[in-house]
């Protein structure tokens, strides 16, 4: 299932958000659409799929991204913001796109299809744990970089943010990276968030 068009009622109530709203609820959708089911997202790409979509999400809100591939259909995605004493042990604020397989019978709504009510609810595998994460650690790096270029002063540590594979599979995607040193971290947020 790719995109199916929105009901009227769904439709009304995008129309009432700002346009950066709606592009980040857009963004939200078309992320949620990737099957990038737990076992499955190596052999059948949707693993790399959602890596180059959050690669290229980081990147359009200004962050340096680069996909690292330690394990062979495991990508991980790794974006930076250079804090102003990049010296100092980093932050880094972890997420998973992997999520855990449906089973479609028990499902109401398309369970790749981010379908959304008139309320604005939205319906997919994956919204809570944790797709939702991702999009708001990259939105809330768009609002920090937006009021840096406006004058706010600089955070003082790097910023990381990370987007592991096969978190639900028992953390195939963070051991390795931990291990290949590519940050050196003080402090970490992860998956208690969703
Ligand atoms: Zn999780």
């Amino acid at each position: 299932m790719d995109v199916c068009s929105d009901s009227v009622e769904a439709a009304a109530f995008l129309a009432k958000l700002s346009d950066a709203d709606r592009h980040t609820v857009e963004q939200f959708r078309r992320f949620l659409r990737i099957p990038s089911t737990s076992s499955e997202g190596p052999k059948n790409g949707t693993y790399k799929r959602a890596a180059e979509f959050l690669n290229a999400y980081c990147i359009e809100v200004g962050l340096t991204s680069q996909i690292i591939e330690l394990s062979p259909g495991l990508p991980i995605v790794l974006a930076t913001l250079v804090g102003s004493k990049p010296e100092l042990p980093t932050v880094l604020l972890n997420s998973h796109y992997d999520v855990v397989p449906v089973f479609e019978q028990y499902w109401k709504w398309l369970p790749f299809g981010a379908q959304m009510d008139g309320e604005g609810n939205i319906y997919a595998r994956g919204t809570q744990d944790m797709k939702c994460v991702c999009i708001m650690y990259i939105e809330a790096m768009r609002a920090l970089i937006a009021a840096q270029k406006a004058g706010a002063a600089k955070f003082d540590r790097t910023i990381h943010l990370s987007f592991m594979p096969d978190e639900e599979l028992g953390g195939n995607g963070m051991q390795p990276f931990i291990k290949a040193g590519y940050v050196r971290v003080s402090s970490v947020c992860s998956d208690r968030l969703s």
